[in-house]
């Protein structure tokens, strides 16, 4: 891995220097298409060509949290039409390219958490769990969105989680905990490159991070002359280039539960790549289907296949997109593998997709709706589509009762009792569908096998095979160090 170090800098020279040490592609300066000149300002060719291969002007680079190879897998046959025999490809299938590793560079943990994983993909360095866009000493490490700005493109974050969590913060925060949300959010405003604003389009949940508590963000942003959105309306009648949209006060809702105002993973897509193309440079777009993996972790199955579903929407339309604008590479791949998702569990070799597909609501929707008051035979009915059997039901009573026992003795809001309390619930609220279903799971945590890369554009060959999460930056920085229109603007 000494290279890695050696090389990560990503400065024009070095980035060059690791593609060509990882042998990806031959990298030379030659134009590829013939035509030449690309290095004149002014000319139409938005690429410069490397070895054979065109550069992207822009790149969407889509993270599906917690999304392994099961959740991948186990989504085809959810999604699968049950009429014909066959069982159909998704479009992940159609572009699957390779794999990457996901191991990261901590003393005490090998399994990487989204933020260790996020820095390797965000800035081509390996990092310990928690880490933020820094290194194993806390340094700063320059990100792919940093260079593009730098570069002049536009950039954008887009998340179904706060917009401060883990992932999209890696793109454009450096601290040495994940933990430091107001300190992340004060950063996308505070920090900025050539005089403007890093994020352009900054789309998610989290809105607790930029109101009163936290220097009122929102405001400033707007004095800035970014719009402030707050629901799926507004967001679309948004006219500035910038924009701030805040969905919610924490996580925003899984697609399953959410309310028709709320904007889906994909309008926050559409909406960002409506804003961004219209850079002549070209841009930047980091989408986050994060619920992927926060509904594995409680082992939420219903959750997990809801927030596939609204990931495969949003890939679908980024596909899309690249098929018609030749010059964006699209990228999308998980950061780990979340709850040990099993297709399969007990003596039978079934598992009943359908079980999942007439649920109402997300068993983590359900708990927290009993959690807030509700009452659980009330919740349970509404949400669940199958069968609840009724000793299933006296469980969910008894849980509820714990944890409101729990609820009355805690001190603080992160109790460890009452935590324990709802994760007791939510296992017997989830028990029928994940038996219904045969679904297994092995942890409450992340798991460290690798997960599978999908790629459409230019540059997608050199995410071929089985590579390294750092891998996933290290090309991006290749490509943004070739940019014709780099420094001119
Ligand atoms: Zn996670």
């Amino acid at each position: 891995m000494s290279f890695i170090n050696k090389f990560g800098k990503t400065t024009l020279a070095s980035s060059i220097l690791a593609a060509s040490v990882l042998g990806t592609t031959h990298v030379s300066f030659a134009s590829g298409s013939g035509e030449g000149n690309q290095g004149q300002q002014g000319q139409d060719e938005d690429y410069m060509a490397i070895g054979n291969t065109k550069n992207p002007k822009n790149v969407i680079f889509m993270v599906g949290d917690g999304m392994g190879k099961s959740h991948t897998s186990a989504y085809r046959h959810f999604a699968d039409n049950p009429d014909t025999k066959e069982v159909e490809k998704t479009s992940f299938d159609k572009y699957l390219i390779g794999a990457h590793q996901t191991h990261n560079d901590d003393e005490k943990e090998n399994i990487t958490d989204s933020a260790a994983a996020g820095t390797a993909l965000s800035t081509g360095h390996k990092s310990y769990n928690g880490a933020i866009g820094v290194d194993t000493n806390k340094n700063k490490l320059k990100t792919v969105l940093e260079q593009a700005k730098e570069n002049g493109k536009a950039t954008g974050l887009v998340s179904t989680a706060e917009i401060t969590d883990a992932t999209p913060a890696v793109y454009a925060a450096h601290v040495d905990d994940r933990g430091k949300k107001d300190e992340i959010a004060q950063q996308f405003y505070n920090d900025k490159i050539n005089g403007q604003h890093k994020v352009d389009v900054l789309l998610g949940g989290g809105a607790k991070y930029f109101g009163k508590d936290n220097g009122n963000l929102t405001d400033k942003f707007q004095k800035d002359g970014y719009d402030y959105v707050t629901n799926k309306d507004e967001l679309a009648n948004s006219q500035s280039d910038q924009v701030l949209g805040l969905f919610s006060e924490k996580d925003m809702p899984l697609q399953i539960d959410a309310s028709a105002d709320e904007p889906k993973l994909a309008d926050m897509q559409d909406a960002a790549l409506d804003k961004l193309e219209k850079n002549e440079n070209g841009f930047f777009l980091m989408v986050e289907g994060a619920s992927i993996d926060k509904a594995a972790h409680p082992n939420d199955i219903t959750g997990v296949m809801s927030e596939m579903s609204s990931f495969d929407q949003s890939f679908q339309k980024a596909m899309e997109y690249a098929e018609n604008h030749k010059d964006t590479l699209v990228v999308a791949t998980a950061d780990h593998a979340t709850g040990g998702l099993s297709m399969g569990s007990g003596d039978e070799y079934v598992w009943k997709p359908e079980a999942i597909r007439n649920m109402k609501h997300s068993g983590s929707y359900m708990t927290k709706q009993i959690v807030d008051g509700k009452d659980p035979e009330k919740v349970i009915n509404e949400g669940y589509g199958i069968e609840f059997p009724s000793k299933q039901m006296d469980k969910v009573k008894d849980a509820t009762k714990a944890l409101k026992d729990a609820q009355d003795k805690a001190k603080s809001d992160d109790d460890e009792n009452v935590a324990k309390a709802t994760t007791t619930l939510q296992d017997a609220i989830q028990k029928p569908i994940n038996e219904a279903s045969h679904t297994g799971w092995t942890t409450y945590g992340h798991t460290g096998e690798d997960v599978d890369i999908y790629a459409q554009g230019p540059g997608s060959e050199k995410f071929r095979g089985n590579i390294d999460n750092t891998d996933n930056a290290k090309n991006i920085f290749d490509f943004f160090s070739g940019d014709v229109t780099s420094n001119q603007n």
